[in-house]
């Protein structure tokens, strides 16, 4: 199986009937660049910096940062690297940091939330980020946005950090893009301003579905009564996708629903044409989008999303199409 996937590394992931998907990696160890290169990504569409935080002794200083971000840049020279900044609480716990006590860590003091109440930690990151890519495009993106004001500050906390370097005559990034991670439900109510501020949107499907279906994500005793491929995940799904289009602004999704093959097809068939997911996944995701007619599973989706007559799940409906393929 993994040889006959790694002889895909080469072949450029098109539909049979000619539709270009991008197929990017999540990674966030030194350890993952090799399989950038192994399973032929496109890209880095999701960096998860926390990992560097939680494997770190204690707060890694700003010059750390810094080294290990250009040594990612450096390892990928003509691939663009999604970095998103630090998102720590819930489930991610950094052991030299006070344990602060939640009734409900998930709906807590996690990610863009600390970065915003404790400015001196992200403002550390993004200079260290912006200070990694002299000369080089940097896309810098924003975890478990709420809101577009979420958005904004930290957007504006960055540029305040680019003047700093700018006066300070470090050479700063050829261009910087920035984009919000689309993952708390209530954004999804603010997607035609934030997709108009953000240069790019990124679905975080792990945490939206969590959220969307008040089911933990963890628990297995709630996270699997519902499934990814239902109408309510759907036209959330479908919804971010239709802002983006009108903005001009793209959408792409890099939660792990992405990396499997069905949940995979029917994201293509809803109008995604990027996802991004664990290496492990390009080769299978990519056997599935060689052999996908694009249209035929389009016209399927539309059908089961509008007979479905309230069915919990379109999976098997979904299964037997693939399987028919
Ligand atoms: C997600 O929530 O889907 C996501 C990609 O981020 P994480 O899994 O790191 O929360
Ligand atoms: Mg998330």
């Amino acid at each position: 199986r993994q040889e006959q996937y790694a002889r895909l590394r080469d072949i450029p992931p098109i539909t049979k009937d000619g539709v270009a998907i991008a197929l990017h990696m999540n990674a966030g160890l030194a350890l993952d660049m090799p399989y950038v290169h192994e399973t032929g990504a496109g890209a880095i569409g999701l960096f998860r910096t926390e990992l560097q935080f939680m494997l770190a002794p204690r707060f890694p200083r700003m010059e750390e940062q810094r080294l290990f971000y250009r040594s990612v840049l450096d390892a990928l020279p003509d691939r663009s690297v999604t970095f998103r900044t630090l998102d720590i609480g819930s489930d991610k716990i950094l052991p030299y940091m006070a344990k602060i006590e939640e009734e409900n860590p998930a709906l807590g003091w996690r990610a863009i939330r600390i970065g915003l109440d404790r400015p001196a930690l992200l403002r550390m990151q993004l200079r260290a980020m912006l200070k990694a890519a002299p000369g080089r495009e940097l896309r810098v993106m924003f975890p478990m946005i709420a809101n577009v004001a979420e958005f904004d500050k930290a957007k504006t906390m960055a540029l305040r950090e680019l003047d700093l370097i700018r006066k300070y005559n470090y050479e700063p990034p050829s261009k910087i893009e920035f984009g919000a991670m689309v993952e708390v439900p209530a954004l999804l109510w603010q997607l035609d301003l934030i997709a108009r501020r953000a240069d790019f949107l990124s679905v975080g499907s792990n945490d939206l579905v969590q959220y969307l279906y008040a089911a933990d994500r963890d628990n297995t005793r709630v996270s699997k009564r519902y499934d990814n491929l239902s109408e309510p995940v759907l036209r959330a799904l479908k919804f971010i996708l239709d802002a983006g289009e009108r903005a001009g602004t793209p959408v792409t999704l890099c939660g792990e629903m992405g990396g499997r093959p069905l949940e995979a097809l029917a994201l293509l068939a809803l109008g995604y044409r990027s996802l991004s997911m664990s290496p492990s996944s390009i080769g299978p995701v990519k056997a599935m989008v060689l052999a996908l007619n694009l249209g035929a599973a389009k016209q399927k989706l539309d059908e089961l999303l509008k007979d479905h007559e309230g069915a919990a799940s379109l999976r098997e409906e979904l299964r037997r199409f693939a399987l028919d393929m």
